[in-house]
């Protein structure tokens, strides 16, 4: 038996479409402003894939690499901007804690990476907000494909605040029965066997092999890891997917659907401006 592939490009070839023809819609295109200083290869990365994301269906994007001193100003300015819909600031910041309280001051309704505490406190709690857009995008990809969640025993591998907890709080909104492993859940392994779906965010290449899996589970592997010139995931993917029942690859999986979770959030925020109060 080989699983079904959860195709992560053809998903967001999809939600490229649909976000592309709300943009049309627009009587004026809205922007997203993505800050970063500059210091990092990720937040540079993610920044230009964003951009691309944002082009692919007309929405303007602007990467600010940040002017040293007055970010708060920056961002101030960002709020208060009418033409701006959407803001994310792209971590890590080579002075760490700088980079996350210039999130704090993000306006929660431009917030379109769901970073601020306002919008994470929102979705622990249950109540609408701005998600991160990995943890969205594996909702995405469950509801794409039709994989039911309620009343279902899922497993998070991960309990980090962009990935593994929003995921476990989107999955519980949508009554899930939950289980959050981490580095000391002390028998991984005998979580992981018992899970229908299996979400892993571990950072941890091929973590997962397939002593680790039961036959009739759904994997979602959101881990991106270089290995050998080669990017992998947190799952062994060749070994494990001849034995479950449907996986999302890495690359090609969870990957090309995160931006299009920034973009979705943008334009929801964009459509919100524009309506009448
Ligand atoms: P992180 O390092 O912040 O958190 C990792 C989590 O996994 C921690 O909670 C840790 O306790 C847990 N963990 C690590 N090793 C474990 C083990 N052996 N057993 C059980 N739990 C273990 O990482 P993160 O930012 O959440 O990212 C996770 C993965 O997702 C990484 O590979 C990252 O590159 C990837 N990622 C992908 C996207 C995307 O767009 N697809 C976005 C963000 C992160």
């Amino acid at each position: 038996m080989t699983a079904r592939l959860l195709d992560g490009r053809e998903l967001a070839s999809r939600l490229r479409r649909e976000l592309s023809a709300r943009v049309d819609r627009m009587p004026d295109s809205p922007r997203l402003a993505i800050v970063r200083d500059g210091s990092s290869d990720a937040a540079s990365l993610y920044a230009a894939s964003l951009e691309r994301a944002a082009a692919g269906i007309g929405l303007m994007s602007e990467s600010i690499v940040g002017p040293g001193e007055g970010y708060d100003e920056l961002i101030g300015a960002l709020n208060a901007d009418p033409s701006v819909a959407g803001i994310v600031v792209a971590q890590p910041f080579a002075d760490v804690a700088a980079g996350r309280r210039l999130v704090e001051l993000i306006d929660p309704m431009k917030d379109v990476d769901g970073a601020t505490p306002t919008n994470a406190g929102r979705l622990a709690r249950g109540e609408p907000a701005f998600v991160p857009a990995t943890a969205l995008a594996v909702i995405a990809t469950i509801e794409a494909f039709g994989i039911p969640v309620a009343g279902q025993r899922v497993v998070v591998v991960g309990r980090s605040a962009v990935v593994g907890r929003p995921v476990a709080s989107l999955l519980l909104a949508r009554d899930a029965t939950v289980v959050i492993c981490h580095r000391a859940t002390r028998h991984v392994a005998r979580e992981t066997r018992r899970a229908e779906v299996l979400v892993v965010a571990a950072g941890s290449p091929k973590l997962i092999g397939p002593e680790m899996v039961n036959p009739s589970a759904v994997v979602i592997d959101c881990g991106i890891n270089a290995l050998d010139g080669r990017v992998v995931g947190d799952v062994d993917f060749e070994a494990v997917s001849p034995v479950v029942r449907a996986i999302t690859p890495v690359p090609g999986g969870i990957g090309p659907v995160t931006p299009m979770m920034v973009l979705r959030q943008t334009v929801e925020s964009a459509e919100r401006m524009a309506a009448p109060a």
